[in-house]
């Protein structure tokens, strides 16, 4: 058994493409930019759409469900990681199509498997913000 201990959670910069981003997380919810030129969900957040080069995007509330489209244990880290390994790195593949580079908490490292169903979770920064990051859902 390898829980994961809590992780190091970094202050979020934000500017101004994603201040909107950031404040929703604060308030528990995930947001996503979609296009409304060509439809496709974009993430990062950012004003043009990186498939057709629109600049019509929106903001829109994710449901917070994914699934693990790949993953890495990481079980030697450096400063403020060193005390949180073994701790998950993974790609998840949101519902609605973006995949997000993060963190797979709340789980035992050695179970985790591509494909497992995900959820968000908002862990607070300190600094009145919150980051996203996923946990096996329905546990
Ligand atoms: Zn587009």
């Amino acid at each position: 058994m390898s829980e994961t201990t809590a992780l190091p959670v970094p202050v979020p910069v934000a500017n101004p493409d994603t201040e909107e981003f950031w404040a929703a997380t604060a308030q528990g919810r995930l947001l996503i930019r979609r296009c409304n030129a060509c439809g496709e969900a974009i993430w990062y957040p950012r004003p043009v759409c990186p498939f057709c080069h629109s600049d019509d995007t929106a903001w829109e509330q994710a449901g917070g469900r994914g699934t693990i489209y790949t993953f890495s244990v990481i079980r030697r880290a450096f400063g403020a990681w060193s005390g949180s390994t073994p701790y998950v790195l993974a790609y998840v593949e949101l519902d609605e199509g973006p995949r997000i580079m993060t963190n797979i908490v709340e789980c035992d490292v050695e179970k985790v498997r591509i494909g497992d169903v995900v959820e968000v979770v908002f862990q607070d920064t300190g600094d009145g913000n919150a980051l996203p990051r996923f946990r096996p859902a329905g546990s």
